[in-house]
C-alpha cells in the first residue's frame, strides 16, 4: 500500500457513499439527527481536495493527514472517530518496517482500537463498531492464515453484512441513538451502514 492505493480507494469509497446517500440518510432520519450522509459525504470530499498533497507522502504520512483532515472538517460523533481510526491505522504502520498482508490487517484493528478508546466504545452498543470490530478480528485471523487476497474480501464482505445486520435488534448504547430504547429496535445503525459500504467498496477495489 502507497498513497496511490490510498487515493484509489477513496475515491472508490467516495462513489460507494455517494451511490448510497437514500438509505444512509434514512437510516440516520429514523434513530438519528439524520446527518451522517452529509457528514460522511464531507469527509470524501475533504479527502479527494488533498489529493495531489497525498501523492508524495508514504503510507503512514498519507493516512495520518487523512486522520487530521477529518478531524477538522467532518462535525458530529463520527468525525473525532473516523480521524482516530485514520490515525490509529498510521501509528500501527509506523512501527512496522514491512508491508504485507498481516501488517495492514494489524493496522486495520488498530485502527479500529482507537475508534473504540475515542467513543469508549465496544461491540453490541449498535455503532459503526458491531462491522469494524467483526471486520478487523476476520482480517487479521485470515491474513494471518495466509489465505489469498480474494478469500479474504470474499469473506470480509460477508462479515461486513452480518455486523450491519446485527445492529438491527439491538438496544443502543452510545450515540444519539442511546436516548430511543426500544425504539431503535428494528432499526439498522447509520454508522454500521456507511461503514459496510465503504468496505465493501475497497473489497471489490482488491479482489
Ligand atoms: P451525530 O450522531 O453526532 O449526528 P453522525 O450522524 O455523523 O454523528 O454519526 C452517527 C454514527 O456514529 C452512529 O450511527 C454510530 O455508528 C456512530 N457512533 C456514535 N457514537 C459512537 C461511539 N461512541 N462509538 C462508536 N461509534 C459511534
Ligand atoms: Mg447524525
Ligand atoms: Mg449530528
Amino acid at each position: 500500500m502507497n498513497s496511490a492505493t490510498i487515493n484509489h480507494a477513496a475515491a472508490a469509497i467516495r462513489s460507494a457513499i455517494l451511490a448510497h446517500e437514500a438509505d444512509i440518510e434514512c437510516l440516520d432520519r429514523e434513530i438519528g439527527d439524520g446527518d451522517h450522509y452529509i457528514n460522511i459525504k464531507r469527509g470524501c470530499e475533504a479527502i479527494a481536495s488533498i489529493e495531489a498533497e497525498l501523492a508524495p507522502l508514504s503510507a503512514t504520512d498519507a493516512l495520518n493527514k487523512i486522520g487530521m483532515k477529518l478531524l477538522s472538517t467532518i462535525g458530529g460523533a463520527s468525525g473525532p472517530l473516523f480521524a482516530s481510526f485514520f490515525m490509529g491505522m498510521s501509528k500501527s504502520l509506523k512501527a512496522s518496517a514491512t508491508m504485507n498482508t498481516l501488517v495492514l490487517a494489524q493496522a486495520f484493528e488498530a485502527g479500529v482500537q482507537a475508534i473504540m478508546q475515542r467513543g469508549k466504545a465496544q461491540a453490541g452498543e449498535k455503532t459503526m463498531l458491531d462491522v469494524l470490530i467483526p471486520v478487523a478480528s476476520t482480517f487479521k485471523q485470515l491474513a494471518d492464515q495466509g489465505e489469498p487476497t480474494s478469500v479474504i474480501t470474499t469473506r470480509l464482505k460477508i462479515v461486513t453484512g452480518e455486523g450491519l445486520e446485527s445492529t438491527r435488534n439491538m438496544l443502543a448504547t452510545k450515540g444519539r441513538a442511546s436516548g430511543l430504547g426500544e425504539r431503535a429496535i428494528g432499526h439498522l445503525d447509520a454508522g454500521a451502514k456507511s461503514c459496510q459500504v465503504m468496505i465493501e467498496a475497497v473489497c471489490d477495489l482488491v479482489s
